[in-house]
């Protein structure tokens, strides 16, 4: 799959980009990245990518024509592939939204800074507006690394082990059930003693039981996707109302 990263500060992507299970799949050629300097489509003395806002008021706009550029000239380097505007005005990113991207050719992302990026790059060029968060960053490069790394994870062959991906959080609208590793027992901590005794089918169950148990505890908004059996809505309902109490008591 490959990805065209367009933003003013190129630099910031060279360690995420190179190091562990990114910088393997570069290697083997899984993964091609590419990271542009929006400065390259600018064509004055001063390679000015920002201006004021049109109203007034406070912070710069980044401009409309150099985006207007790159993403023509990408387009036809990365045929196929789909624009993104990272804004925290955009649809919320979550893993089905990654689970799509991965099966594109391509992805071309773009980086606002300032206050945000002229409107027009949004309706003329791109395919999506993507937030990461409801919170506002200072760039969009480390949400464009986060979606990268989320989707270029998904790809085929990029994490060694596929089924390390297949049952893991938010894949299924639950939270993934605890690890553990040795030793067994740490101070007074032991290992459930279910994960010791190589009863497969036992400890799927525990392992099923435990996602459920962190999600309703944790993101209870969640489980209204999660497909669950009737016994474990019920178990569900319990753990939320175990949590409601918990949480209700702290407060107290
Ligand atoms: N004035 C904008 C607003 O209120 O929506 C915020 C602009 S923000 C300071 C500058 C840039 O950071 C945005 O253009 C966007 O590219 C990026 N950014 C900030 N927070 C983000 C988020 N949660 N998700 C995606 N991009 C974000």
């Amino acid at each position: 799959m490959r990805f065209d990263i367009v933003t003013i500060f190129p630099a910031m992507f060279d360690g995420p980009l190179s190091s562990s299970i990114i910088g393997r799949a570069r290697e083997k050629g899984l993964l091609e990245i590419n990271v542009h300097d929006l400065r390259k489509w600018t064509y004055d003395k001063h390679h000015v990518t920002d201006d004021y806002p049109y109203g007034g008021g406070a912070g710069m706009v980044m401009k409309v024509e150099p985006f207007a550029s790159a993403v023509e000239e990408l387009k036809t380097q990365n045929p196929g592939a789909k624009v993104a505007l990272m804004t925290p005005g955009g649809k919320l990113f979550n893993q089905r939204m990654a689970q799509d991207f991965s099966s594109l050719p391509g992805l071309i992302i773009l980086c606002g800074r300032y206050e945000g990026v002229d409107e027009r790059v949004s309706g003329l060029f791109c395919d999506m507006e993507v937030s990461i968060g409801d919170y506002v960053l200072t760039g969009g490069e480390i949400p464009a690394m986060v979606m990268l790394d989320c989707v270029a994870r998904l790809v085929p062959g990029v994490v060694g082990e596929e089924a390390s991906i297949v049952h893991e959080s938010h894949s299924d609208s639950l939270l993934e059930h605890p690890h553990y590793t040795r030793p067994a027992e740490f101070r007074d901590a032991r290992v459930p003693e279910v994960l010791l005794n190589g009863d497969h089918k036992k400890i799927e169950a525990w392992r099923r039981e435990e996602a459920i148990k962190k999600t309703a505890s944790v993101r209870p908004d969640l489980l209204a996707k999660a497909v669950l059996t009737e016994k474990e809505r019920v178990m569900a309902g319990d753990f939320m109302e175990k949590a409601r109490r918990r949480d209700g008591d702290e407060r107290a």
